[in-house]
């Protein structure tokens, strides 16, 4: 099973609490900024996630998904 981790943008607070706990050091925060006035976080290198979730658990205002996607 393949997974796909997403960052919503319009949800993100830029608080950075992601960032800060995720062990493989996937995330960071962008320079550019939201439509709601943030820098949210996004993954600066995706191909080091492991999709464990620390980062979904710990936001506060629920912006990150992993979702299941279909092996193709
Ligand atoms: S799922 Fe785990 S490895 Fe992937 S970004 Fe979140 S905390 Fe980091
Ligand atoms: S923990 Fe949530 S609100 Fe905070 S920077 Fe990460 S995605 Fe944004």
């Amino acid at each position: 099973m393949a997974y796909q981790h997403s960052i919503s943008k319009e949800k993100c607070k830029g608080c950075g609490i992601c960032v800060s706990v995720c062990p493989k050091k996937v995330l960071e925060m962008s320079k550019e900024i939201s439509s709601k006035g943030y820098f949210p976080a996004h993954q600066a290198r995706p191909e080091d996630c492991i999709f464990c979730a620390i980062c979904c658990t710990m936001c506060p205002d629920v912006a990150i998904t992993i979702t299941e996607t279909a092996d193709i």
